[in-house]
């Protein structure tokens, strides 16, 4: 639908990121609650204002893993970014389940979450040869209905770099062995580099806290990713597929990282893809929400 200056109703913030807020808002005319994300208009300089192709507006609608793009709009010196709402993102989550509730997120919830993002990530590639460059908790969106949606990618290429290169390397932290390494950096983001950074995400969600030391430096960080061992989840709290299925994303060389299609041959994937165990994360997300 179209959009004229008054069908626009601001009806509170969701929250914060790094460039600009995310409003939810009520689309008066078509009585259609959305997210909408706002960027200022000089963080979009270098992108030369193509926030979002048409066609991959259009095309995202096919894959059920990703949040829907409703368009763009310029208002007020920002971008205007209007999507789909969801509930929470798992960045939300994961600090209600390990901080207020002191459990952990179960196994299965990854399992179904991580159906998702990998399908979600290999559309992108597949369909739209998307790469997501920013993949990480506050970028997997979860909705009561018990669905998890990727969400951020493709804010244009150039947008995301931008901001890459004007902001503290150690900002970005789910940053692949591959692009921190200044001999190696110069060789561009490969779809390999996402795979690293939902690895990280994952351990991250399973154990509750980042799996690096505070970095002070962007030397700490290069030394921790690039030279250290990769992250990994210890034998006693977690199966053998699911350490499996980390350790295969958190290999260190690029060019021996799974791709999407050898991932999802791994037993972890298999297990939660299958039908095979039912999982009920709308539940369990009631619950989640109910403990905030
Ligand atoms: P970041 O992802 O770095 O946290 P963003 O500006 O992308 O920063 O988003 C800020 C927050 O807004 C996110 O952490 C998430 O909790 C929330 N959010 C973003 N998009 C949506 C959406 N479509 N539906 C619900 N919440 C959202
Ligand atoms: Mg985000």
């Amino acid at each position: 639908y179209t959009c004229g200056n008054d069908d626009l109703q601001d009806i509170g913030s969701i929250g914060e990121g790094h460039f600009g807020v995310v409003s939810k808002m009520n689309h008066t005319t078509a009585k259609h609650i959305m997210a909408v994300k706002k960027i200022p208009m000089k963080d979009l300089r270098t992108s030369g204002g193509n926030v979002l192709e048409l066609d991959v507006i259009k095309k995202v609608k096919e894959c059920p893993f990703i949040v829907h793009f409703y368009g763009c709009l310029l208002r007020e010196g920002h971008v205007w970014i209007c999507m789909e709402l969801l509930d929470s993102s798992m960045a939300q989550v994961s600090e209600i389940v390990y901080n207020k509730m002191n459990e952990r997120i179960p196994e299965d919830i990854l399992g179904k979450m991580t159906v998702a993002v990998i399908n979600a990530l290999h559309f992108l590639q597949k369909e739209l040869k998307i790469i997501h460059r920013d993949v990480k908790p506050s970028n997997i969106l979860v909705s009561k209905v018990g669905e998890f949606k990727l969400c951020d990618f493709g804010i244009s290429g150039k947008l995301v770099d931008s901001i890459a290169r004007t902001m503290d390397v150690g900002c970005r932290p789910y940053m692949a062995p591959e692009r921190i390494d200044p001999a190696r950096a110069c060789l561009g983001y490969t779809i390999q580099s996402d795979v690293w950074s939902y690895g990280i995400t994952l351990v991250e969600l399973a154990q509750g806290s980042f799996p690096y030391k505070k970095w002070n430096t962007i030397f700490d960080q290069l030394n921790a990713v690039v030279s250290g061992d990769p992250p990994s989840l210890p034998p006693e709290n977690f199966t053998r597929e699911l350490r499996e299925f980390t350790a295969a994303c958190l290999v260190k060389d690029s060019d021996q990282r799974p791709n999407y299609v050898q991932l999802q041959e791994k037993e972890f994937f298999v297990l939660y893809n299958s039908g095979r165990v039912s999982v009920d994360v709308s539940s369990w997300y009631e619950r989640v929400k109910e403990s905030k």
